[in-house]
């Protein structure tokens, strides 16, 4: 037989947030001053208590595996989190604590699908989503949201894409790239859409500590008891406690799917890294006063770039209330013309920005949207001025023909 690759990994496309984040960082160490909108990442070092707590962690050896889910420490500590938080009740069985939220999608479609299983994702989505669903075997089905209500989308919308294979359908919340919140009363009618169709949510609330709203965050799966059998709640400590880097994912669920997810994770990964699985137990019991500083700043500069965004020429902006991302329209400035080209696209666009004027920002055609650019605000208040500076100048160069 040739050397053939897997039809799958042939058809997975790259992370291009972290291809972008990547080149970004890349050029910076080549020496240009670029302004960095890419990847959604907090600037802020993880806070000392968490580090320490790391740090105990090696000198009192604890670097040995622990249980493929997690140790019970941290799953209880978890388990505590969604009850105190989100008014979830998962006992410590129920919970996975993944290698980041990314691994903990991973284990849910793995659970869940079936080859040619149908999964939900309205859009625009989070990049990996897709990519999620396919390398499980299953196929993703968009359903577009409008504009007009915030690109958040509704049961009757979502009914529209019900086939006898849809087994899922997924619910970013806040909304990664738009930064919406779905409201209570928005949720329960998907949370009916849902439970009629018997089929799951996969509810992503990895940026549930980042909503600048007054409403109190509304978990989906604490809607009600049938609602609950039907969601897979995801989350991390990437967001929240500046944790990126350290990996730390975790997923409630019934216990029948959590035992499956288990099973796959201690295959793939075993546990998360023991010394992060500490460290994440002192984030999740310790002090949160950083949590809410952190909110506080992201909320700052959310004001200032909306503001700013508001008075550009040509662009449309969404106005987030959560997560840290703005997700800007560019629509009217394809085909105008710069530098004596004309534009075709958010990711020519995206090209021109990083070139000319050493702006990384994402394009969104990896998102459903190929005429949106998202900037992430989780960077500092002088890299946000800076870099706003470069794109109203790249704007003023533009011109109808
Ligand atoms: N869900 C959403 C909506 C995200 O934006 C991200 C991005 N990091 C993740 C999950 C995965 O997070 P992690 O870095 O913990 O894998
Ligand atoms: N989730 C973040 C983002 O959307 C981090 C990069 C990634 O994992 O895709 O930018």
């Amino acid at each position: 037989m040739a050397l053939t690759l897997s039809t799958k990994a042939l058809n997975v496309k790259p992370s291009s947030t972290l291809a972008i984040t990547a080149k970004a960082k890349q050029l910076k160490i080549e020496g240009r001053d670029i302004v960095g909108f890419g990847a959604g990442e907090p600037d802020f070092a993880t806070p000392k208590n968490i580090c320490d707590a790391a740090v105990r962690a090696i000198n009192e050896g604890n670097t040995k595996y622990t249980a493929a889910a997690g140790t019970l420490e941290l799953r209880k500590a978890v388990s505590a989190k969604f009850k105190r938080f989100n008014h979830l009740e998962y006992s410590p069985e129920q919970i996975v604590i993944t290698n980041g939220g990314k691994q903990g999608l991973t284990n849910v479609f793995r659970a869940i699908i079936n080859q040619g299983d149908e999964v939900i994702i309205p859009a625009p989505y989070w990049l990996s989503y897709p990519e999620l669903v396919k390398l499980a075997g299953g196929v993703p089905v968009f359903v577009y949201g409008q504009k007009e209500n915030g690109y958040k989308v509704s049961s009757e919308e979502l009914q529209k894409a019900v086939t006898p294979k849809t087994k899922a359908v997924i619910l970013c919340n806040p909304s990664n790239p738009t930064g919406a919140i779905y409201t209570k009363a928005e949720l329960e009618d998907i949370a009916g859409f849902v439970v009629k169709n018997d089929i799951f949510c996969v509810s992503d609330e990895m940026y549930e500590n980042l909503v600048y709203t007054d409403e109190e965050f509304v978990s989906f799966a604490s809607l009600s008891e049938e609602v609950y059998k039907h969601t897979i709640t995801c989350s991390g400590l990437s967001k929240s406690y500046a944790m990126t880097g350290w990996r730390v994912g975790y997923t409630g669920s019934t216990l029948e799917v959590a035992k499956r997810m288990s099973a796959v994770q201690s295959h793939c990964t075993s546990n998360v890294n023991s010394i992060a699985q500490a460290a994440a137990i002192e984030a999740l019991n310790g002090p949160q006063d950083s949590v809410e500083k952190m909110r506080k700043s992201f909320d700052e500069r959310r004001k200032y770039m909306y503001e700013r965004l508001q008075s550009m020429p040509y662009i449309e902006c969404a106005r987030p209330e959560g997560a840290f991302y703005m997700f800007i329209d560019f629509t009217k400035t394809i085909g105008m013309d710069y530098r004596e080209k004309d534009l075709t696209s958010a990711a020519e666009i995206a090209y021109c920005l990083l070139e000319d004027y050493d702006t990384a920002v994402v394009p969104c055609q990896d998102f459903g949207f190929p005429n949106h650019i998202r900037l992430s605000y989780a960077t500092s208040m002088e890299q946000i001025k800076k870099g706003l500076d470069r794109i109203e100048k790249f704007l003023g160069e533009l011109s109808d023909d």
